[in-house]
């Protein structure tokens, strides 16, 4: 059996702290300088840049403008591209009264039927 340990960090940008779980031989490995991906190969991207940088998954989701893997269903489709800004639209996360609200620049948007694309609301 593995023997787990818990690494606290403290998010740099909203205070958060987070606590994760992993293998401490694996934590021993990535220390002694193993690269990251090969010492937690299990661990997806967001978990892995939290425990190098300490951002938590909240403030990474907002970062990168895309979902943690547990929260995908939560944030819906993807849609596209804001079109002003370029930060990526879901149609559950972004959804405000059946428009589509980026959550960077604040446009809102909707969706044009025919072409399956975003437009901006005029
Ligand atoms: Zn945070
Ligand atoms: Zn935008």
């Amino acid at each position: 059996m593995s023997v787990m340990i818990n690494i606290e960090k403290e998010c740099p940008f909203c205070d958060k702290k987070s606590t994760l779980s992993v293998v401490a031989s694996d934590y021993h490995a990535w220390q002694r300088g193993l690269q990251i991906q090969y010492a937690f190969p299990d661990l997806s991207p967001f978990y892995r840049e939290l425990l190098q940088s300490g951002i938590c998954i909240s403030c990474q989701e907002y970062i990168f403008g895309k979902p943690a893997p547990e929260n995908e269903e939560e944030w819906g489709e993807y849609l596209g591209e804001c079109v002003n800004c370029g930060k990526p639209i879901y149609s559950k996360h972004n959804a405000v009264e059946g428009l589509y609200q980026c959550d960077s620049c604040y446009i809102t948007m909707l969706m044009d039927e025919h072409t399956g694309s975003l437009l901006e609301e005029v």
